[in-house]
Order: structure tokens, then C-alpha cells, then sequence
């Protein structure tokens, strides 16, 4: 069957990204996007952008919008680096980044883009085990390596590490690359974009898919050392000049100009979030600390299966992966208030039943 494949896309095997339903009856809490619109600044920003002008390339150093980020994050533009997506934005980084030759490090419960990234470019890694409670020993990221990849807050956990376990993460590497995948930092983490000028080995990469509600809009970011950023530069224009389009370079400007929105939302989610955790541990539930926009829990007397199982029948779409260590967990996004009060009122259902 694969006959005229290459050698290397015979043996891929791709991420499995999140159900998209066509049908919109679905609560959806599975993808962890917003369950707000994008700012109204977004918005006009594209329709404004929609005319005669698309008829030209966009600006293939996204210019303005580097400027844009480089004044909310009080950095200079040389020290932004925007992408299709922060999944593209982090395949770019494993190829500017690593080598071969050196094992990088993730945690053994993470994103599950690292490993499916670190194939594609035949890359060498280690999957270093959280505790038991998923947090992160920090000890066992120092030393020889190729490089470190965490994500702060981490997924599916949605627990955060401090400042202060960056800088150690930071200072047992200077010679690799530490990454930083801040996907969820502003539902309630602390960023480690102030010690960019501190760090030359420090990559911080976001999004404006989760909490900017911009997750059709396909746009996240790279922020760190100007070195490392004309790195990125290099990788980026030996594969495409044009990553991003002249809709999205404008839609993302108008939402850097809403910070209010943005303020807004993450904590009303944030909010949500808090409730609907005490909620779930009071029904039974196990449920890890959040810093992000979604809950990690496991119920102990019904499998996590069984729950996906009996959410789906109820029209109510989570998270669930068949992999050791989490295969009794569920995640959940947190949507609005409704959404979640109809989640704990299935989950009721379900434990009543059971
Ligand atoms: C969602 C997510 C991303 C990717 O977001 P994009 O939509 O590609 O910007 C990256 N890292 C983590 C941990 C995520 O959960």
C-alpha cells in the first residue's frame, strides 16, 4: 500500500488531534477551546483585512504583528517569532533546536505532539516519569541532554510549575535549548517571558488559540533570545515564506489590542474552572490542580472509559487517551457555566446509575 512513500512517512505516526464534529449539538469539551467568541477587535480586524488586498503575498516577516507582541510582552521585534499555529511554531523550534545526536527531554505525560515531533526529524528522546502526582522532578531535567521541552501548565494535567523550577530548569542547562509551551499560561501561570534576557538557551512559545479564542485563526508565537529567534528564521524560510495569511496576521493585531477581552475571559474560565472542580471532587472525583482551561479527573469506583463512553451518549464530548499511566483519566475543557453545570448533571446521572 505504501509503496511510493518515503521511508520516513512509511513509519510516521501522526498526532491524533481532538474530535471536530460537523453537527454543532455537541457540548464540546474536548479541544480545549474557548467557549467565548473572539474579541469584537478580531473580528474587524479581519473583515477589514478581507478585500482587494489579498490579492498580494502578506508580510513574510509578519512585521507589525512581531511589533504588536513585541510591545505586549515588553520585548524587542527581534525577539518574536510568530507561526501557523503554535504547533507549527514548535516543529520549527525541534528543527532549529536539536540534533540527532543528543537525546532531548519531555515528561512521560506531556503534549503528545513532543514524541510525534521528535520522530519526524529523527530526533532521539527520553520520556522522563512525573511523580506519582504528575508534577515535575525537576532533577531529572538536568544534567546531559539535547535539550528540554515542557509545557507550563502542563497537558493533560493542567498542573503548573513555578518561576523559580524554570530558572532551575534554565541554569542546570545552559547548553541546550529549553522550551517553554505556555499554551494555558494565562488561564493562571506564571510566564517565564521576564527571564528571556536573562536566559540565551530560553524559548517561550504561545498561542492565541486557547485563551484568545482564536483557535480557527491558526496563529501562536515564539518568544526568546534574538539568536535563537534568527534561528527560527532560517528554519522557517527554507520551508515556507508565507506561513501566515494577511486574515490572520490582522486578526491576531486586533486581539493584541483587547487585553481587556482577553483579561475577561480567562478569568471568567478561570472562575468556571474553580467551581466546577470543587464540584467534581465533592461527587468523588479525583481532580489534579488546574492552572489551565480544562480539568484532569479520574472517578475511583467507574473507569474513565466508561464515563467517555456515557458523556458521548449524552451529547457531551471529553477527552480520553488509551495510554499508560492516564488511560483512567478523563480531560475536560471548561466551557461556560451551563456547559459544565450539564457535564456534573450527566456525571451524576452516571454515578447514581452505576
Ligand atoms: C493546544 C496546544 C498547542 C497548540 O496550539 P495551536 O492551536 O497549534 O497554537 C500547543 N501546545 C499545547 C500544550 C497545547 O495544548
Amino acid at each position: 500500500m505504501k509503496e511510493y512513500w518515503s521511508k520516513r512517512a512509511r513509519d510516521l505516526v501522526p498526532y491524533t488531534p481532538g474530535e471536530q464534529p460537523r453537527q454543532r449539538n455537541w457540548i464540546k469539551l474536548n479541544t480545549n477551546e474557548n467557549p467565548y467568541p473572539p474579541s469584537q477587535k478580531a473580528l474587524a480586524a479581519i473583515r477589514a483585512a478581507a478585500g482587494e488586498t489579498l490579492r498580494l503575498y502578506p508580510d513574510p516577516e509578519c512585521t507589525s504583528l512581531r511589533e504588536a507582541l513585541a510591545a505586549t510582552f515588553d520585548l524587542k521585534p527581534a525577539q518574536v517569532f510568530v507561526g501557523n499555529g503554535s504547533d507549527e511554531v514548535l516543529a520549527l523550534c525541534f528543527q532549529a533546536f536539536f540534533d540527532p545526536e543528543r537525546t532531548i527531554l519531555f515528561p512521560d505525560v506531556t503534549y503528545s505532539f513532543y514524541p510525534v515531533f521528535a520522530d519526524l526529524y529523527g530526533l532521539s528522546y527520553r520520556e522522563v516519569p512525573l511523580d506519582e502526582r504528575f508534577g515535575l522532578p525537576l532533577e531529572s531535567f538536568v544534567g546531559d541532554n539535547g535539550g528540554v521541552v515542557i509545557a507550563n501548565p502542563n497537558a493533560p494535567t493542567g498542573r503548573a510549575v513555578s518561576l523559580c523550577d524554570i530558572r532551575t530548569l534554565l541554569e542546570g542547562n545552559p547548553e541546550s535549548v529549553v522550551i517553554v509551551d505556555e499554551a494555558y499560561v494565562d488561564f493562571g501561570a506564571q510566564s517565564a517571558v521576564p527571564l528571556i534576557d536573562s536566559y540565551p538557551n530560553l524559548v517561550v512559545v504561545q498561542t492565541m488559540s486557547k485563551s484568545r479564542a482564536l483557535a480557527g485563526l491558526r496563529v501562536g508565537f515564539a518568544l526568546g533570545n534574538e539568536n535563537l529567534i534568527a534561528a527560527l528564521n532560517s528554519v522557517k524560510n527554507s520551508f515556507n515564506s508565507y506561513t501566515l495569511d494577511r486574515l490572520a496576521l490582522a486578526g491576531a493585531e486586533g486581539a493584541l489590542r483587547d487585553g481587556d477581552y482577553l483579561r475577561a475571559i480567562t478569568m471568567k474560565i478561570s472562575s468556571t474552572r474553580d467551581w466546577a472542580a470543587d464540584r467534581l471532587k465533592r461527587m468523588g472525583f479525583e481532580v489534579s490542580d488546574s492552572a489551565a482551561n480544562f480539568l484532569f479527573i479520574s472517578h475511583p469506583d467507574i473507569p474513565a472509559k466508561v464515563l467517555l463512553d456515557g458523556l458521548r451518549e449524552r451529547g457531551i464530548l471529553v477527552r480520553w487517551w488509551d495510554k499508560p499511566r492516564i488511560s483512567n483519566y478523563l480531560r475536560i475543557t471548561v466551557g461556560t457555566d451551563q456547559e459544565m453545570e450539564a457535564l456534573c448533571q450527566a456525571l451524576t446521572q452516571m454515578i447514581e446509575g452505576a
